[in-house]
């Protein structure tokens, strides 16, 4: 494994066509695009990684795979009515079918659908209360108390939040919301402004690659038919409208951030984490896809070989 991710980082690092790194955050434009990290935790407790694995990034939109767990602990089933689990094939933050679906979201990993999430887990408690709870399921499925918000990043988020608050906006028009939007806003900018490195998410993910129990901490997460279930909206929905591309090409579950991040699933083989900040057209990391589908070339992991 060290040596595929060592060739694997190599031949990342020789690549001249990064992709763009997301500008509409202001605080994530300075990012440096020529960096590259991937970080492999297996079921025996083992973390491989190669390149900048251990350099911090905002993990933005794979934080959502994180409060859909709480989200699913706390509620349950009926975490369904607030949001629908179909891919939405439309871009993350698109508008388009929350009017024709009368403002109830597609599936809980695009934009809408994660603002309605984190409504649905306030429950009436303070922005403070939620967003030390997320921290701490954070630190729990880690086992890393290091890991915290970039508060810059969700300043920054929340100086330009009209597209977002606009999908709120309309989603409150409809009921689909209750609590006070600019507050629920302020929940999910913090959560995707967690900064983590490929190593750390890696670990984060340990739990979906086994039915739900984190090995390494012999502790259960969640029970096994809902880490499924989870793997299956990963898959299905986790890449937005390069979905479909994702699973063509690497034949994993996997959720992407705009901060480059990847995080990837394959069951009972390991919890992948690649990370590099230019982005492809529909927002995903252009060399992370790439280097998902060299790892799934060279050691077989697609859910679909065998
Ligand atoms: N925080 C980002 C946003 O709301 C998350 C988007 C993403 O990572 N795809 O626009």
């Amino acid at each position: 494994m060290q040596k595929i991710l060592d060739d694997i980082a190599a031949q990342m690092a020789a690549e001249t066509d990064r992709g763009e790194v997301a500008d509409y955050i202001p605080q994530l434009a300075h990012v440096d695009p020529n960096q590259f990290g991937i970080a492999v935790a297996t079921p025996d407790g083992q973390v491989y990684a190669a390149g900048d694995a251990s350099t911090l990034f905002s993990i933005q939109s794979i934080s959502k795979v994180f409060t859909l767990t709480i989200a699913l602990g706390k509620l349950g089933d009926a975490l369904w009515t607030h949001v629908g689990r179909e891919p939405s094939g439309d871009p993350f933050n698109s508008i388009t079918i929350l009017e024709y679906e009368s403002g109830r979201p597609r599936n809980p990993f695009i934009n809408a659908g994660a603002i309605a999430v984190v409504d649905a887990i306030m429950m009436g408690h303070e922005p403070k209360e939620i967003l030390g709870e997320i921290l701490q399921f954070v630190h729990f499925i880690t086992d890393d108390d290091s890991i915290r918000f970039d508060h810059k990043v969700a300043a920054s988020e929340m100086e330009h939040r009209d597209r977002n608050a606009a999908l709120a906006h309309f989603m409150k028009a409809f009921g689909h919301l209750k609590h006070d939007v600019d507050k629920v806003l302020g929940v999910y900018f913090h959560q995707c402004s967690i900064a983590m490195s490929c190593q750390q998410l890696a670990c984060a993910g340990r739990f979906l690659m086994s039915n739900g129990v984190n090995q390494h901490t012999g502790v259960s997460v969640i029970n096994p038919q809902r880490s499924r279930r989870i793997n299956s909206l990963m898959m299905m929905c986790g890449h937005y409208d390069g979905s479909g591309e994702f699973a063509y090409r690497v034949g994993l579950p996997g959720k992407s951030g705009v901060g480059g991040g990847i995080l990837t699933i394959a069951p009972g083989k390991g919890s992948i984490a690649v990370w590099s900040p230019g982005l492809d057209p529909v927002g995903n990391s252009k060399l992370g896809l790439k280097a998902l589908e060299l790892l799934v070339q060279k050691t077989g992991w697609s859910v679909f070989s065998n």
